[in-house]
């Protein structure tokens, strides 16, 4: 839209273990560096309404670790919107330098509020929007994770022409806006998989939500104990898979979802002949913060 973007190419994927199968990953992480994936999908419209309705202020929500809260505060700084991010954990508040993403928001200069955890539940109740519009005047609310109507619109644009060959997409989900987009674009003689990144079974339904295709599933095995838990075991995944394909995963979506695909290839969950495309919905910038963590506790990093 707004700002140069780069080119999203399907890259193949050497699976020696495996000639049956045909793998290759689209590389939506080269869109931006941060603005970067299913994010810049998601903004797009959005930043689109937010501009024709003349607002200057953008405002959304978001842990600390968010790639959303990063892709936010980076397009608002590129595109000239002020951007204000409602924060979960009061805590933070004093350790904005050591938070790789909250430094960089910051840097691009968004101003945050943070909460409680229980405040931050609440976030959508009218009585905390109240206050929000009291304290920050108006705003375009982007929601958590930037799922909303424009933000699937936005992911139907991800697949092409050309992926009309391909028997599986496959993506991460966290809040099921992206594989809206995905399912609401794709054939019906396709078959769309969903990697859920996090626990608890309301995906299903947010989702339904978005679509009324019915040729998609959730693939729930793959999410390593929950929202951003991660083990040595998907650490040394992620590490030889960029050795030898030169693509860097990350550790809480891409990382799983693609650790997922392998070991269904192995499980001879595809059938003969397949052609998979994998989403690389980016979520670089999470590396430094999880590299962080895993630095203090004395085990192995992503390279
Ligand atoms: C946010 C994010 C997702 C999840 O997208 P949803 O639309 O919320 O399901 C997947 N992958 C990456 C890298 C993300 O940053």
């Amino acid at each position: 839209m707004m700002f140069k973007l780069g080119r999203s190419i399907n890259q193949p994927i050497n699976l020696p273990n495996s000639k049956e199968i045909e793998l290759f990953i689209k590389r939506e992480d080269e869109i931006h560096p941060v603005v970067s994936g299913n994010k810049y999908r998601k903004l797009k419209y959005n930043l689109l309404e937010a501009k024709k309705e003349r607002f200057n202020t953008l405002l959304t929500f978001g842990g600390a670790f968010s790639n959303h809260i990063a892709a936010v505060a980076s397009a608002g700084n590129l595109l000239g919107f002020k951007t204000i991010g409602v924060i979960r954990g009061e805590e933070l508040e004093h350790k904005i330098l050591e938070n790789e993403t909250l430094s960089f928001a910051k840097q691009n200069g968004m101003e945050f509020k943070f909460v409680s955890r229980e405040a931050y539940r609440n976030k959508t109740s009218e009585a905390f929007l109240a206050k929000l519009k009291d304290t920050f005047n108006d705003f375009y609310l982007i929601p958590e994770g930037g799922t909303n109507a424009l933000a699937v619109k936005g992911c139907e644009e991800i697949l092409t022409e050309t992926d009309e060959a391909f028997d599986y997409i496959c993506c991460a989900v966290g809040t099921g806006g992206t594989i809206s987009g995905l399912i609401n674009c794709s054939k019906l003689s396709q078959q769309v998989l969903g990697f859920p990144a996090l626990k608890g079974d309301f995906l299903q339904q947010d989702i339904s939500k978005f679509v009324t295709k019915t040729n998609w599933d959730l693939i729930t095995d793959y999410h390593f104990g929950g929202y951003a838990k991660i083990n040595d075991e998907l650490v040394a995944f992620i590490n030889e898979f960029k050795e030898l394909n030169k693509i860097p995963l990350d550790p809480v979506y891409t990382g799983k979802m693609i650790f997922g695909i392998f070991d269904l290839i192995n499980k001879g969950y595809f059938k003969k002949g397949s052609k998979v495309l994998a989403i690389h919905t980016g979520g670089l910038q999470g590396i430094k913060g999880m590299n962080r963590v895993l630095k203090n506790k004395n085990l192995p990093i992503i390279e």
